[in-house]
């Protein structure tokens, strides 16, 4: 008889699971655990924090807190993330004592954007044409057919912060000199037929569960909406999937993963990983069979993934903090918006994340709706979104 290594047995309930991260996607990853019977805490270093609110223990301290981190590995049965930057000596930290997931090396690949095109070029995923902008010098000798461009800060940038479109290289040096010396990328700016992503899980035993690609459309470099299933053609969606895979085998990634990818004269290039749930994945909580979070309480706990399968067709709008103020201004009168309108609306759902203060460009919630077919979703969807008051164009 062949020795085969015994599997490791499932974390199961009501193991503590730890969380980095306290917000939208730490604090959906609480409830999906919280309905599978987990305890979870969460360690964020602000004392509002969406996930802090409802987990079962809240440690307010900084990522690099070892006092905190120690509590965290006593008490938990697995740690994971929803925060890409996470420091990755605190993920080392942890998972000296405890499993963690995804690991160190998957989320510094992710959390740099030099490391994320190193490691997409070095693997031979499609990607667009970029340069590393270390000193101004490099600005200089960056191929003339870059521009125009985007110039992005290599770390620490989201939803699209730490980041100037640049027409040419004169202007690339002043958005250099304004990042004040961060190594940043410099990436051609691309004319996009449209955005897709998609979201993964990927277990230790290496098995995976991809949900479909999904159509992502932006606003002031936000998402704004996303529209699952994408429009693409099965090729397309076929290639989006396969990318997306080998990206998180050759990561050896254990987690859910988001990777976004722009769409440019029919072809695919991958834009940007994230190692976590992504925002274009919360329509899986209400048209799927297993949510991406859910998704994310299996693959740390070693359960088998569940069926990523769609029952509806769904669009999810996210909800922003100028919704809050009077003419989607900051200085506009701040108040509650009228959720009534929302609620009437039939195969709506709406969730909002209980944070603290709305701010201009902050993810406050979103809403899904649900429908036989991806049209009549889009219409619903765009419908509520001029009557909740969301201003600008419809995507
Ligand atoms: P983040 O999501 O971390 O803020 P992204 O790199 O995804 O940063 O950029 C945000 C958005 O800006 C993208 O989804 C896309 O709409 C737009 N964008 C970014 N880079 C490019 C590019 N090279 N060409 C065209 N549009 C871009
Ligand atoms: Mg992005």
């Amino acid at each position: 008889m062949p020795v085969t290594s015994s599997p490791v047995p499932p974390i199961l309930p009501p193991a503590t699971l730890g969380m980095l991260g306290g917000g939208q996607l730490g604090r959906f990853f609480v409830s999906a655990a919280h309905e599978m019977g987990y305890k979870v805490w969460a360690l964020d270093p602000d004392p509002h924090s969406p996930a802090g609110l409802i987990a079962d223990r809240h440690l307010v301290a900084a990522f690099d807190d070892l006092a905190a981190l120690d509590e965290l590995s006593a008490a938990c049965a697995a740690v994971t993330t929803e925060f890409e930057n996470v420091p990755a000596a605190t993920l080392d930290y942890l998972a000296k004592f405890v499993p963690v997931h995804p690991s160190a090396k998957a989320v510094a690949v992710c959390q740099n954007r030099v490391a994320e095109k190193t490691f997409l070029a070095d693997h031979g995923l499609p990607h667009g044409p970029f340069a590393v902008i270390r000193a101004e010098d490099d600005v200089r000798r960056a191929a003339a057919d870059l521009f125009p461009a985007v110039l992005k800060i290599a770390r620490f940038g989201y939803d699209g912060k730490g980041q100037a479109r640049v027409a040419n290289r004169d202007e690339a040096l002043h958005a250099f000199h304004g990042f004040k010396g961060e190594v940043c990328v410099l990436e051609k700016m691309l004319s996009l037929d449209c955005e897709v992503s998609v979201v993964l899980a990927r277990d230790e035993s290496g098995s995976v569960q991809i949900f479909d690609p999904v159509e992502n459309r932006h606003r002031n470099g936000i998402l704004d909406v996303t529209i699952a299933p994408a429009h693409i053609g099965t090729m397309l969606a076929e290639r989006a999937r396969g990318s997306a895979r080998r990206i998180a085998e050759e990561l050896g990634y254990v987690g859910t993963l988001g990777v976004e990818f722009f769409v440019c004269d029919g072809e695919l290039y991958v834009n940007e990983m994230a190692p976590r749930p992504h925002n274009s994945g919360h329509h899986t909580i209400d048209a799927c069979v297993t949510s991406q979070y859910e998704q994310q309480v299996r693959a740390v706990c070693g359960l088998p993934l569940g069926e990523p399968r769609a029952h509806s067709a769904a669009v999810m709008v996210n909800l922003l903090g100028e919704l809050w103020y009077e003419g989607g201004r900051s200085d506009g009168a701040y108040h509650e918006p009228d959720w009534s309108v929302l609620h009437g609306v039939p195969n709506l759902r709406l969730h909002l994340y209980a944070k603290h203060h709305a701010r201009p460009g902050r993810k406050m919630g979103h809403f899904t709706v649900v429908a036989d077919d991806v049209a009549k979703a889009l219409d619903v969807a765009l419908a509520a979104r001029a009557a909740i008051g969301i201003s600008g164009d419809a995507p």
